[in-house]
C-alpha cells in the first residue's frame, strides 16, 4: 500500500489524482490532503478517505472540519502545507497547488526523502537550483506529473543523459494560436479561460494562452534534466497527442504519446518504475485523429515564451522574478484590474529592473517574492 499526501486535493490536479486513488483503493491510501477555499469538497473528500490530517486555508473552513471531525488534525496556511510535506507517514506528497506557495511544503518533503509526485511547476522554477542540491542530499526523487514533463521523463528512460542532445517540448498553442498583437489587445477573460484540449485550474489556463505557462514547464524542464537552454525546443502542436520528445546524438528521436488525460501522467508518477492498469475508456485512436500538426512557436506575439528563455539563460534569481510577476499579474487579469497584454508589460519591467542575485536559501527566495509582489500589487 503506497502512502499519499495529495497538497491541493480540490484543484484540477488534485481531484483527477483522487479519481486515481478511488480506482486503485487496494494500492493506494490518502494519509493527509489540503485545500485553500473549498473546504465544502474537502469535507467531501475526507468523508471518502478518512485521512489522518489535512489542513486549510480559511478561518472559517477549519472550524466547520473541527466540529464534523473531531478526531482529525487540522493545520492550516501555509505552516499546514508545510507540516503535510514533512509526515512521517507518506511515500509519495503530490504537489499540485497553485503557484508558488508549494515550495516550503516541497522542501520540507525532499528534507524526509519522499517521492514527490510534482505537478506544481512555480517550485522548480523558483528554487531549482536549491531544491535540486537538497534532492541529492536527502536522497529524495522527484517524479515529473506535468504532461510534458512526464513524457521527457518516459522518453530518456531509453537512453543516457550524456547522449541527450535534445529535449522538444510540444505545447498546445493555446486559445490564441495564430492571432497577432493587435488581436491580444482586445482579449477578454472569458475568451482566456477556454483551453481547446485541457481542462485545468484558472491561473494555468491563462498561462497556457499567453504561452507562460510553455515558459515555466522550459525552465522547469531544465531543472528537472539538467539540459541546457539551448539544447531545449518548443513546438506548437494543436492536438496535444505528442506530449513531448528527446532527440538521442544518434538522431534517434524518442516521443511519448496519449490521450489527453492528466490521470495518466499522475498515476505514472505514483506507479513508477512500474505501470499499474487504468479504467479509462478513452484510449488514443491515430486513424481517427488522422493527423498531427507541428509549427514554431510564435515569440514575439506570444512573449511569455521570449522572456522564459531569457530569464533560464541568466538564471540566479531571473526565473523567480518571471514568475512572481506573472503570478501577481494574472491575479490582476483575473480581478479584471489589468488588460491582458498588461501580464508581459508587467513581466517585462519586472524583469528589467531586477538585478540578478544568487539564490542562497528560502528565506532569500520568499523575501525576493514578497518585495516583488508587494511593489507591483500597490501599483495597480
Ligand atoms: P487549481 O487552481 O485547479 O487548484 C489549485 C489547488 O491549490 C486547489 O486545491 C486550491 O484550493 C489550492 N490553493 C490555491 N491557492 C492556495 C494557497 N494560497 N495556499 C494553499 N493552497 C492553495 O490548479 P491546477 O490543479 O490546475 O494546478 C495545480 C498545479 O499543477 C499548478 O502549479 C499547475 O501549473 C500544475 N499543472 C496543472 C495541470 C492541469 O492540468 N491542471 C497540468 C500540469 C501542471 P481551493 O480550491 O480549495 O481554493
Ligand atoms: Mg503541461
Amino acid at each position: 500500500m503506497k502512502k499519499i499526501t495529495i497538497l491541493g486535493s480540490t484543484g484540477s490536479i488534485g481531484t483527477s489524482a483522487i479519481d486515481v486513488i478511488r480506482a486503485h483503493r487496494d494500492e493506494f491510501q490518502i494519509v493527509a490532503m489540503s485545500a485553500h477555499g473549498n473546504h465544502k469538497l474537502l469535507m467531501e473528500q475526507i468523508e471518502e478517505f478518512n485521512p489522518i490530517y489535512v489542513s486549510i486555508g480559511t478561518e472559517e473552513g477549519r472550524r466547520a472540519i473541527e466540529e464534523r471531525y473531531p478526531e482529525l488534525t487540522v493545520y492550516m496556511g501555509e505552516e499546514g502545507l508545510k507540516k503535510l510535506g514533512a509526515l512521517d507517514e507518506a511515500d509519495i506528497v503530490l504537489t499540485a497547488v497553485s503557484g508558488n506557495v508549494g515550495i516550503e511544503a516541497t522542501v520540507e518533503a525532499v528534507k524526509k526523502g519522499k517521492r514527490i509526485a510534482l505537478a506544481n511547476k512555480e517550485t522548480l522554477v523558483c528554487a531549482g537550483e536549491l531544491i535540486n542540491k537538497m534532492v541529492e542530499e536527502y536522497g529524495a526523487e522527484i517524479i515529473p506529473v506535468d504532461s510534458e514533463h512526464s513524457a521527457l521523463f518516459q522518453s530518456l528512460e531509453s537512453g543516457r543523459r550524456e547522449e541527450v542532445s535534445k529535449l522538444i517540448i510540444t505545447a498546445s498553442g493555446g486559445p490564441f494560436r495564430g492571432r497577432t498583437t493587435k488581436d491580444l489587445e482586445k482579449v477578454k477573460l472569458e475568451d482566456a479561460l477556454k483551453h481547446p484540449n485541457w481542462a485545468m485550474g484558472r491561473k494555468i489556463t491563462i498561462d497556457s494562452s499567453t504561452l507562460v505557462n510553455k515558459g515555466l514547464e522550459v525552465i522547469e524542464a531544465h531543472y528537472l534534466f539538467g539540459i541546457d537552454y539551448e539544447d531545449i525546443e518548443v513546438v506548437v502542436h494543436p492536438q496535444s497527442i505528442v506530449h513531448s520528445l528527446v532527440e538521442f546524438r544518434d538522431r534517434s528521436v524518442i516521443a511519448q504519446l496519449g490521450i489527453t488525460d492528466m490521470k495518466v501522467p499522475i498515476q505514472y508518477a505514483f506507479t513508477y518504475p512500474e505501470r499499474g492498469e487504468n479504467n479509462l475508456t478513452e484510449r488514443l485512436d491515430l486513424v481517427k485523429l488522422s493527423r498531427l500538426d507541428f509549427e514554431a512557436p510564435d515569440m514575439e506575439v506570444f512573449k511569455g515564451l521570449k522572456f522564459a528563455f531569457e530569464a533560464g539563460k541568466i538564471g540566479m534569481s531571473m526565473p523567480l522574478i518571471y514568475n512572481t510577476a506573472n503570478e501577481v499579474a494574472v491575479d490582476l487579469f483575473l480581478q479584471g484590474k489589468i488588460q491582458y497584454l498588461d501580464i508581459y508589460r508587467i513581466i517585462e519591467e519586472a524583469m528589467g529592473k531586477h538585478t540578478p542575485v544568487e539564490l542562497k536559501n528560502i528565506e532569500q527566495i520568499k523575501e525576493i517574492d514578497r518585495s516583488l509582489r508587494d511593489e507591483i500589487y500597490r501599483k495597480y
